[in-house]
């Protein structure tokens, strides 16, 4: 050959082995839709949705079950492990029968020449045949046999919508394909051979003798057992395709489309959680709260195990696709704990410090307690236990809502869109809203201490703990569903007209958020956190394995000597009084202001409401500092409105005084006009004009009070 010739050879060589080199494309699937697959922490199936093509197609995996491998390679290309790709005695052997029929009847194609005709997907020509036996040397240069096996049980079509062995696995089987029998897999072997033949009714005789002619290969080649076989053959073939699992439906919904996605659910105690939680839910469901969502986090990896968006889809009910978990609801009390702990650890006050429980009119808000009730003062953690409004708002503002507003967010609530000032002291009343999924993971925080997290002085999370584990049970709980009852920090909330029940805990190891009410948000008579969340969250507690039992006492912290009575740091005057651990800037709190010459002395107004709830406070009724008499209501410098009455014109406003001396007469004067004298209960209506004014109050031993005041221009509330 001429050195020109050897030339143009060497670039035709060169330009086919380059050509061959190049032929295949990177991705062989490229473009194909997967469904959305979801998976628990240990990879077991939570729930999938269809592809985009309308096919229940799993993404690939690079694992092939072993008795789906055997059958497969023995009924499809029984000498697939040594081929190159092509299988020239099978090829051989297509040739001559087809020759002999006059047509073609059989294939010969290799498994790995069908991967290559399930990406390309063209028409079955001879010419096509014989390019997709040239891709598949190609392919196996590239591939390991392993792989190529799983990219064809990923693609191998399976009837109906159903595409690969996984989707035909669960779809047919209800059975993920590792946990197949010997007659399943074979019969899955043989069913791409002709897809159609599943459906009950056609072609399914065929079917059964297909499998059983391949069971029967498998005992001939030493695969299965002749027990194996005897058993196998028995087996009946799969009916209608049955429902995919579906658990946590509301976080599958939300996974990356087309992708295998791992959550840390548990599906073990996912199963049980949602039990729980419909059986609940059938019986609030019945006094008018149809919707209930749930989430329990484990503490030690941080993740969400198990998640209620909503209760059973079972019921024909509207509302139920509704993911309430992550839906903003009105709090309630549920976020007091954040301002109790960080009140504690800001050095606002100390863990039993007294808070005033008197009423309060703030530009026209006038929180209430729960039971409508006022209890002069209560010490901060049995406020916090007894989640009493008046005591929150007055350490609200101590803290100030701006600062508590930050931290809220600083705490993981993303759905505080509003300015501070839109919330103002109704934030801890549930002004704002929440998701139960934002809470929960704020209530892990205190214990899984995140980076950032604004709340880690360990004495004052300590103390919250312990507030929130003395935390009245639900009484109207039946407690023969819950036999054993676990400690946790737990709080209740109940938002405004009944609409959300809140129950949110901790516990050294879990975190457990209850919300129950309705989705579409109307109100439920006397739907409480305690009564309907509560019980379901002790329920869910006792699912998880017991931990530790209780938060350890923190070894950090200062001790300091605190006053008995107020629960403040104790002053000279006070006469009794412990050492108390205390979080590290308590100093930083107020000296016990109340007692006086040796007694302990309330001011009036805190007296007034006090005095009835204990008995053993008897102070002298006179004492230098301590003013006799104080306006309950209004407070100096307020903004009143007056009641508007049915035929629109303004109504009284009732004014209140405490008296200490219980047999002092008061005369009364607004704007220097004398209006009248009371006795014991010193209160007395008026409905002054819009603007300032100023009401004195004077008491038979000369002893005065003074409030000045507005009413708002035509207003009421
Ligand atoms: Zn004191």
């Amino acid at each position: 050959m001429s050195p020109r010739g050897r030339l143009v050879l060497r670039i035709a060589l060169g330009t086919v082995l380059l050509g061959y080199l190049l032929c295949m494309p990177r991705n062989l699937f490229r473009g194909v839709p997967y469904s959305t697959v979801v998976v628990d922490r240990g990879g077991q199936l939570l729930g999938a949705r269809i592809a985009d093509d309308g096919q229940w197609r799993f993404p690939p995996s690079d694992t092939v079950p072993e008795k789906y491998a055997k059958a497969l390679v023995r009924f499809e290309d029984k000498r697939f492990r040594y081929h190159p790709g092509v299988d020239l005695l099978s090829i051989g052997r297509a040739v001559r029968d087809n020759l002999r029929e006059g047509r073609v009847t059989s294939g010969g194609s290799t498994i790995t020449m069908q991967v290559i005709r399930l990406s390309r997907q063209r028409e079955r020509t001879l010419w096509q045949k014989a390019v997709e036996a040239v891709l598949a040397t190609r392919l196996e240069l590239r591939y390991s046999k392993r792989k190529i096996l799983a990219l064809y049980a990923s693609h191998a079509p399976f009837g109906g919508n159903v595409v690969g062995l996984e989707a035909a696995s669960w779809r047919y089987f209800g059975r993920p394909p590792g946990e197949l029998s010997w007659a399943e897999s074979a019969t899955l072997a043989v069913l791409p051979n002709a897809p159609s033949s599943i459906h009950p009714g056609r072609g399914r005789e065929e079917l059964l003798s297909k499998r059983n002619r391949l069971l029967e290969n498998l005992l001939r080649h030493g695969e299965i057992s002749p027990s194996v076989y005897e058993e196998a053959i028995t087996e009946p073939l799969p009916e209608a395709p049955v429902p995919l699992p579906s658990h946590a439906r509301h976080l599958v919904e939300t996974q990356k489309k087309g992708v295998r996605t791992v959550l840390d659910i548990d599906l073990a105690l996912q199963k049980r959680v949602e039990a729980v939680t419909d059986r609940f839910s059938d019986d609030l469901a019945l006094s008018g709260a149809a919707d209930m969502a749930a989430v329990v986090m484990e503490l030690s990896g941080g993740g969400v195990v198990a998640y209620v968006g909503n209760t059973s889809p079972g019921r024909e009910r509207t509302g139920s696709e509704v993911d309430i978990a992550r839906s903003p609801r009105s709090t309630g009390s549920i976020l007091k704990p954040f301002l109790y702990c960080a009140a504690l650890q800001d050095g606002k006050i100390l863990p039993e410090t007294l808070l005033p429980d008197v009423p309060v009119n703030l530009g026209g808000f006038t929180p209430q307690n729960f039971d409508m009730q006022f209890h002069g003062a209560v010490p901060a953690a049995e406020a916090l236990s007894r989640s009493l409004n008046v005591p929150a708002v007055h350490l609200l503002r101590m803290y100030g809502v701006p600062r508590f507003h930050q931290l809220l967010k600083d705490c993981g609530l993303t759905t505080l869109t509003m300015d501070a000032s839109h919330y103002g002291l109704s934030l801890i009343l549930g002004g704002a809203e929440g998701t139960l999924l934002d809470i929960t993971r704020a209530y892990a925080g205190m214990v899984m201490q995140p980076r950032g997290f604004p709340l880690d002085d360990p004495v004052a999370l300590w103390y919250t703990y312990e507030a929130l584990g003395r935390v009245n049970r639900p009484d109207e709980i039946d407690w023969k569903l819950v036999p054993s009852v676990r400690k946790a920090a737990w709080k209740t909330g109940t938002s405004y007209g009944f609409r959300d029940a809140w129950a949110v805990g901790v516990t050294p190891d879990y975190a457990i958020g209850v919300w129950c009410g309705n989705a579409d948000g109307h109100g439920v008579p006397a739907l409480t956190g305690a009564k309907a969340a509560g019980p379901v969250l002790f329920a869910l507690l006792n699912l998880l394995p017991e931990g530790e039992k209780w938060f350890p006492e923190p070894s950090g912290g200062i001790y300091a000597d605190v006053c008995t009575d107020s629960g403040m740091l104790k002053s000279l005057e006070c006469p009794t009084y412990k050492s108390v651990l205390l979080p590290a800037k308590a100093m930083e709190t107020a000296v016990c202001p109340y007692h006086k010459g040796g007694s302990f002395v309330l001011p009036p107004a805190m007296e007034w409401y006090y005095k009835p709830y204990h008995p053993e406070y008897a102070p002298p009724v006179s004492v230098s500092e301590v003013p006799l008499l104080e306006f309950i209501y209004p407070e100096s410098g307020s903004v009143i409105y007056l009641p508007r009455q049915l035929d629109g014109s303004a109504g009284e406003a009732v004014f209140r005084i405490a008296h200490r001396d219980p047999g002092a007469t008061v005369w009364w004067h607004l704007d220097g006009e004398y209006c009248g004298e009371t006795r014991l209960v010193h209160e007395m209506g008026f409905a002054p004009d819009p603007g300032a004014h100023t009401l004195v109050a004077v008491d038979d031993k000369g002893n005065t009070a003074a409030v000045r005041f507005s009413v708002a221009e035509g207003s009421s509330r």
